[in-house]
């Protein structure tokens, strides 16, 4: 066992594997608060990556609603009840990871979904709960009314997979170059260890090749190498498809012990380690995932504390209450093709002031620019959008 240091839980674990770090790590930010589940992004990876045989079941990106909705059934609540209490002391957590609790003679706790688990991908799909009934609706009050949000689900690219942990052919790897989590088809023997292992279930059973397969991150667009990136790392499949525009992705440097550097101008890292506003999924699982959530303003606390970790109830006053340069980053979400490595901030002029929280918060029309890994711009975006005025016989000739 090795001992690894992992920033979301404040604290050093065990991890069974020793491999070196990547200098760079292919990270995601989700805002919940935008989806509006309509599977583009679904459909985009589906059409791309797991249309042949033996795919048919295979969603390497899927869209569930919370609290129902599973793919594969029950993925998260079983781990949970597995895991037993996942309690935190301030910012550390103190419970057990999926590497720490393994069974005697196993690596990683886990379980092994039926085949049936997989065939309800929709299940639960727009229900609420809560009853609507015994509760006023309160403006500004989380939770008080029935509820639901949607849950964007993809392969993390963990820091600390389990899906590598547990393959007994060490058939899975993490490239140094991006840390996008591949498997091997060569060395796979399809034992399936790494669907039992993978506490998110993203790793799937494909009959046909008698093999795992999972989300390979776009690799040919995050590496630059398909012909549409020019060269250039861009985003993938099912970021690029994003009608609500809640994504936002990119490549951040990182240490030999799995911090990140400090790169205050690079949107995900400020978005992450500066603002706290965008928070990993089931931090105590321990694999230190690499895809980060904005949680949904209205669903209740102590859920979405058991979801991502403790930092939920400072990361939504942030959100609220944006800071100026937090509302122009925003814009920056799913605003270019290209992957975005830096911005800045041109300030605006003040074009408003909005009651939040019973408290004034004054907005300002600042742009937000984007630039790729050349340090070339792609992208100006301003908070407030442009409106244009279309003259009257702009549609008959
Ligand atoms: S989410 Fe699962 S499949 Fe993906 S890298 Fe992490 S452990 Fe492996
Ligand atoms: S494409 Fe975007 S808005 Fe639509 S379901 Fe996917 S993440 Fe949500």
């Amino acid at each position: 066992m090795a001992q690894v240091s992992n920033w979301q839980l404040g604290r050093d674990m065990e991890y069974p594997y020793e491999a070196p770090r990547p200098e760079k790590q292919f990270c995601m930010i989700m805002d919940t608060n935008k989806c509006i589940a309509c599977q583009s992004c679904t459909i985009a990876c589906k059409s791309t990556w797991t249309w042949g045989r033996g795919q048919e079941y295979m969603l390497w990106n899927n869209i569930e609603t919370k609290p129902f909705g599973f793919y594969p059934t029950g993925w998260d609540v079983n781990v949970l009840e597995l895991l037993g209490e996942q309690e935190w002391e301030g910012d550390v957590y103190a419970g057990q990871t999926v590497f720490e609790a393994a069974p005697a003679g196993e690596r990683v706790l886990g379980w092994q979904p039926d085949q049936a688990d997989w065939a309800y991908p929709n299940i639960g799909e727009d229900e609420p709960t809560g009853d609507a009934t015994e509760v006023t609706y309160i403006p500004d009050k989380p939770h008080s009314m029935m509820w639901m949000y949607y849950l964007q689900r993809i392969c993390n690219h963990c820091t600390y997979p389990a899906c590598v942990a547990a393959c007994p052919r060490q058939a899975i790897y993490k490239r140094p170059e991006d840390g996008i989590v591949l498997i091997d088809q060569e060395q796979c023997r399809g034992y399936r260890k790494c669907v039992e292992a993978c506490p998110y279930k993203k790793s799937m059973y494909r009959p046909t090749t008698r093999t795992s397969e999972k989300c390979i991150g776009c690799y040919p667009r995050v590496e630059g190498s398909d012909p549409l990136s020019k060269g250039i790392p861009m985003e993938t499949r099912c970021m690029a498809a994003c009608v609500g525009k809640i994504r936002l992705q990119g490549l951040v440097q990182v240490e030999p012990d799995a911090t990140w550097s400090k790169d205050p101008t690079h949107p995900l890292y400020y978005l992450v380690q500066e603002e706290k506003v965008a928070l990993p999924l089931y931090p105590q699982f321990g694999t230190q995932p690499n895809v980060f959530y904005i949680p949904p303003r209205w669903a209740p606390r102590p859920y979405l504390r058991q979801m991502f970790g403790p930092g939920v109830d400072a990361a939504l006053e942030r959100y609220m209450r944006p800071s100026r340069k937090l509302l122009a980053v925003l814009q920056l979400f799913r605003a270019s093709q290209k992957m975005i490595f830096k911005f800045d901030i041109r300030e605006g002029p003040k074009v408003g002031e909005i009651q939040v929280g019973g408290a004034p918060l004054e907005l300002f029309n600042d742009t937000a620019i984007g630039y790729d890994s050349q340090g070339r711009e792609v992208v100006r975006v301003s908070v407030e959008e442009p409106s244009f005025e279309r003259r009257g016989k702009v549609n008959s000739l």
